[in-house]
This record gives C-alpha cells, structure tokens and sequence, in this order.
C-alpha cells in the first residue's frame, strides 16, 4: 500500500511514446489499480501487457532509494546524509570544477521519462546559469536522427501527422520497427483497421520477422544496412511507373531532380541483390504505394539507430515527398517514439544541441531571446557534448563531474567497457534516480532519491505531439523528492533562487509555454489548469485554441520559401564492416513485456514470464556452421567485450544475422548479458545518435 488520497486519478503510461491514458485508482488501503482511459483518443481504453501492469511497479517499493548518499571513494560504502548535507555538497564540488577547469567540465545526462517541467529547469539551470550546453538526455540514442531529419526535409522537428490518420490510411510502410511489441496500442489500431479494410496494405521492412511482419501483406526481410538502397529504388519503381505527384513536387518541394539521377543510377535487380530481397518484391511494394490514396510510413530505432540514421530518415521520407502523401488525412512520415517524453524534452530544447522550442542554436538572436526570458546575459552558442561524447570527454579528463537523471546508462549506453572506464575516470558522479538497482548507481560518489510515476505531477508529449498531464496519485517513499525539487534545491544551493523561485509544477509549465510563444509550437493556450481537462496537440496558441492534429495542411514547409527539402542521400552503409574474424552481424533491440534496462519492468512477475531470461536469436544455418543446438550456452564476441547467454535457433532472422535484447544488465546476475558490451561507439555525424544495429560480432559454443 502506498499513502496518499483516496480516489480516481488520471494519468498517462509512462512506458512508451504511444502515451495511452489510464485511470488510476486508489483506495482507502491504499492499494492501487490502473485501467485504461476509455475517453482517452490515443488507446480508447486500451492497455498492453506493461501498461496494465504499471501498478505493480508503483507498489513494489522493495528496490527504491530511500534516503540520500555519499562517499568520498568510490571503494567505499556509501554513507547515508541529509537532503541538506546532499546539496551543500553537490554545489560545493560542481562550483569548485567549474571554478578550476570551466563549465565545460560538467554536464547532466537525462532521460526521455524526465517529464517536460523537469526537463525545463534542467536545461535552464545548464544553459542559462552553468552557462555550458552539456546537458543530453538518452531521447540521443532513441530519436536524434528522426529530430535532424525532418528539420533537414520539413524544416523543423515536427511530426507532420497524428493516430487518427491510421484509420484513414490505404498502406503502411513500418520499416526497423517492431510496434506489434514495441508499440501495442498503435499497432493494434492498424491491424484492427486491416481487419475492417482488406484493401488496406502493410509493408515491413526488417531483417527478422518479427511480429509485426507476421502480419504484413509484404515483409522486406533487408540485410542491415542495405535501408537507403531499398528506399532509393522505391524511389525509382514510383518515378519510372509515374506514380510521383509532379504539380506538388513542382509546387511545394526542391531536390527533386537531384534525386531522380541519383535513384536512376541503380536498377532494381541491383538493389533487391545488395538488399538480399526479391526483385519483385520491390516492384509489389512499389505498387502498394502507388495505388493508395493515403500513404504512412513508420519508423523506429531501425533507422535512426545507425552511423547513417540521418541518411535513412531523408531516403524514406523521400517517399512521401514525391508521392505528395504528407499534410493530407492518411498520410505522412510517421517516427515513433521510444520513450514517453522524448517530444516533450525536445520542445523544452532539453538536449545538447537544441535551444527551447525549436530555437537554433547557432542563431545569435535565438539565444538572446532565450537568455533575456531567463534573465542571463548570454546563452553558449557551441553546442554541448552529446550522450556518448559525454563517456569519451569523461575517459579523456576533459569532462570532471557527470550528474545522470532517470537513466541506467551502464546498460543502455554503446561500447560498455569504454563508458565503464569513463565514470572511474570521473572525479564526481551524481546519480538521481528511483531505484537502487539501476546498474549505474554502483558507479556514484553522490546518490539522490526521486520520486517516480504516480509520486510527482507534470506534463508530456506523445509522438503526435499529444501532452497531457500525469497527476501525482501517491506520496513518494522515506525522503524521495520529486526531481522537479531536487533540481530547485540544487539551484538554490548554487545561489540562483531569484531564478529557480516558483510557487508550484504549474508555475514552472507557465514559464515554459511562454517562452514558445509565436514559435511553430507556440503552446502559450495550455497550462496545467486546461491539461488536467483534456490532452491537446501543438500547437495550441491560444486559451480557446482546440490544438492542431495536422501540420502542413496548406503544404507551406518550414523552410525559407516553404518548399520541403527532397534530399539525394548517398547509400552507403558506413557501419564497421564485418571480417573474417567477426563475420556475423549483431543488431540489437526489445522484448514485448520488458522496458529498456529493466529497473521498472523487471520487478513485475507476469512481465517476466514471456521470456524470462536473455537470448541469442541466429538463423540455423548460421548456428550449423558452428556446431551450435537450440538452447546451447553461446558467447558472442568482438574486440569490445562478449556476451554469454542461451543460442535460440529460428529461420526469423536473415542469415548472417543474429539478435540480442537491449534490456539485461545486472539483473540478469551478470554484465555478461549486457548486450552493448558489443556495440560500437560510433555515431551518425550528423545526429549523433549511436549505431546500435550494426556490430561485427562471431559465436561460439561457450
Ligand atoms: Fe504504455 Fe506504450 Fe503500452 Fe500504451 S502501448 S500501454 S503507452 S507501453
């Protein structure tokens, strides 16, 4: 039982970007029971197997922080102090890096569970009064990649379309994604559109058949890596079969010509070989799009998971461009988001190399802007470390002091056995989070309790832009305190209330949507006051403003001009090659009823039960060539580390391929289940988000 009021509250999971409404109940016990929102538009009542569980999170407290901690050496036990003690020392040794080597020598390593008020200050506090842009967030290694490619296209960060097309759709393109497991609630509204519509089309491009392609019309088992070839022909298959929209690509694109002598380069045959596909099956999904009225693509961390995610991003938005399917009911490109407020994050310009409300960084007038609303003279122009630069400066000593908000980077993070040096390297690690089994903890001088869903109120934004207001249900346990509080206490130990002096979350929400005024998502009509009625969509400018489910309706893009950008992106997989040594390709991903690294998910006994422990999943041709069974213990090795765990052998995956889930560390008893001991450190240059679907990795029999 938890303490708190008794009553019916309403919030929303704080699972994934899908942010499906639920009723939470409380009773006089105190024990909690969650359902889903029947008049919530997103999941109409709907729940999957982590959200209808999400109260048994809530509940078990046996892991949570209680109490703040500290030591001096990392060698020796932590020693519990007071939220007093906590901060006098926080302040004290972030004010003496900062005094010696700069404020660069710092940052903060947040999360897309952060919600939006806290995000806000976060950055605030960074940016405005550390005076450095050191402060990203783990949305770098979910999305970054979608964010630079709609700028690079559309103009600006802005998710064109919303769920309500989904029922409006002819076919669907989902491409590196596995809603049916990733994303339930929106994938069950596609496949229970299908079911009413037979003509309705699903496209899936994967290199296993996952759930989702069980179900598809048309399933493009790729080789990794091959994604632009793919979407390049695609390209070329609507050109040569004149299903482009010539008045629109004249009217309202640029690029157009630059593409078509690109695509026309290579034929089909050519692609569906490197692709490791059919020819035919190119020229059937060319068809599929043709043919139908409304076109949505979707996409995942297939695409933006890679050292060219950017390049994959512009190749398949391409296809809406050309065929004019975007800013129209039942179409558009369609990213989905990972965690739950990785938008929200990025509207509060939360990441290193982002300003608020989609303000340039690079822009003298955006950062005076931004500086003068918070009462600071200037703004850093430079942007800041991004979440895996942050291990290397770290490792190198040019980074002294790391501050990690709601994330367990000693899981998620590439190249495991570089970022482990990297935080021994540090002279100050600060760990704020709900759960003493967080792997990362193990690595802190200072640790600092927080409260988590259900104890703390504020807002997110889903991937059609849906914020909503999460209520807070329970109080937090023993000294836990709301991250919003922690981040104003630190403030003020730092000397700068007269900045960080609000009176409630709503106060700070308010600070927020001023500053995206007369922005593009200009949310100034929203405060808490009108969230706590109902959940609405930038933007929203006004107090009568109903919110806007549709952007680019009158096809007038962001970009000087107005015209989107079609982009000729060449089509070369720069991942590290596979060798002799290493001649398998490791991609990495999630499970259905587990969350990222486990620390909310993983206390859940029916969540467990659908697959219990980690696995290697390898194609058996792959498996015979090296004398393995199903259910053989295997290492999976490179240069970086191994991982042990039990060889699953199935004809889902494509040859040559082998997949780990993401979400074991610790837990599991060993960081040898750990799959990013194997990933590379290697970044797309644009986005800088990680290449966690490409690794050259061998297996053996252990
Ligand atoms: Fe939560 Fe996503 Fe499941 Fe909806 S689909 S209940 S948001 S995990």
């Amino acid at each position: 039982a938890v303490s708190g009021e008794e009553g019916s509250y309403r919030t929303t999971c704080c699972y994934c970007g899908v942010g499906c409404g639920i009723r939470v109940h409380r009773d006089k016990s105190g024990k909690l029971s969650v359902e889903g929102d029947p008049a919530y538009p997103v999941n109409r009542g709907m729940l999957c197997s982590k959200g209808m569980n999400l109260h048994y999170t809530a509940m078990d407290r046996s892991d949570r922080l209680l109490y703040p901690q500290y030591r001096n050496d990392r060698a020796a036990p932590f020693s519990r102090i007071s939220w007093e003690q906590a901060m006098h020392t926080a302040a004290g040794t972030f004010r003496e890096i900062i005094a010696e080597h700069g404020p660069d020598a710092v940052g903060f390593y947040v999360s897309g569970q952060c919600l939006t008020e806290e995000y806000y200050l976060v950055n605030k506090l960074v940016k405005g009064f550390i005076g450095s842009n050191n402060i990203d967030t783990n949305s770098r290694l979910c999305m970054s990649s979608a964010v630079s490619a709609y700028k690079m296209a559309l103009g600006e960060d802005s998710v064109p379309g919303c769920y309500e097309d989904i029922e409006l759709a002819d076919t669907f393109l989902i491409a590196g994604a596995n809603p049916a497991w990733c994303h339930p609630i929106l994938f069950r509204r596609i496949e229970a559109h299908k079911e009413k519509n037979h003509a309705v089309k699903l496209i899936v491009v994967d290199p296993r058949r996952t759930q989702t392609a069980a179900v598809a019309d048309l399933h493009l088992q790729i080789m990794p890596g091959t994604d632009i070839v793919l979407y390049h022909a695609l390209a070329r298959g609507l050109i040569e079969n004149g299903f482009v929209d010539e008045p629109f690509i004249r009217e309202h694109t640029e690029g157009f010509a630059e593409l078509k002598e690109h695509v026309m380069q290579r034929s089909l045959q050519e692609a569906a070989a490197i692709c490791g596909i059919r020819f035919t099956d190119i020229y059937k999904a060319v068809k599929y799009i043709g043919f139908s009225g409304g076109f949505i693509s979707l996409w995942a961390m297939g695409l933006n998971q890679s050292v060219v995610g950017v390049g994959k991003n512009l190749a398949l938005i391409n296809l809406s461009l050309i065929t004019g399917k975007i800013g129209k009911p039942g179409s558009g490109p369609f990213s989905l988001t990972g965690q739950p407020n990785a938008m929200g994050g990025r509207e509060a310009g939360g990441m290193a190399t982002l300003l608020p409300a989609h303000r340039d960084m690079s822009n003298p007038a955006h950062r005076q802007e931004v500086a003068r609303y918070w009462g600071v003279s200037s703004l850093p122009g430079t942007p800041g470390l991004t979440a895996t630069e942050m291990f290397t400066a770290l490792k190198a000593g040019r980074m002294k002091a790391i501050w990690i908000i709601g994330t367990n980077p000693m899981v998620s993070i590439p190249d495991l056995s570089l970022a482990e040096a990297a935080m021994q390297e540090a002279a100050f690690v600060v760990v704020q989070d709900m759960s003493s089994r967080a792997d990362t903890v193990s690595h802190a001088h200072l640790v600092l309790p927080a409260a988590t869903w259900l104890e703390k109120e504020g807002t997110m934004t889903n991937s059609e832009r849906r914020i909503s207001y999460l209520s807070r249900v329970a109080d937090p346990p023993g000294e836990a305190l709301p991250d919003t509080e922690i981040l104003l206490r630190f403030a003020q130990a730092m000397g700068w209330e007269k900045h960080f002096s609000y009176d409630s979350v709503a106060d700070i929400y308010s600070e927020h949507a001023g500053l995206t005024r007369d922005t593009r998502i200009d949310i100034s009509g929203l405060s808490h006051e009108r969230l706590k009625k109902s959940s609405f969509q930038w933007p929203v400018p006004g107090e009568a403003d109903p919110g806007t489910p549709r952007l680019f309706t009158d096809y007038r893009f962001y970009h000087p001009g107005g015209k989107a950008r079609i982009h000729a992106v060449p089509d070369e997989n720069l991942s590290e090659p596979v060798t002799e040594a290493c001649p398998l390709v490791l991609t990495t991903g999630r499970i259905r009823d587990q969350w990222h690294t486990m620390t909310r998910s993983g206390k859940v006994n029916k969540l467990k039960q659908h697959i219990p422990h980690p696995f290697l999943e390898m194609h058996p041709a792959d498996a015979a060539k090296r004398n393995i069974r199903d259910g053989d213990p295997v290492v999976v090795s490179n240069a970086r580390g191994c991982v042990q765990v039990t060889a699953q052998l199935t004809d889902r995956i494509k040859k040559g391929v082998v997949f780990l889930p993401m979400h074991w560390g610790k837990l599991a008893g060993s960081s040898l289940a750990r799959a990013n001991n194997l990933t590379p450190n290697l970044v797309d240059p644009v986005s800088k988000e990680p290449d966690f679907k490409f690794s050259a990795v061998e297996v053996a029999l252990y």
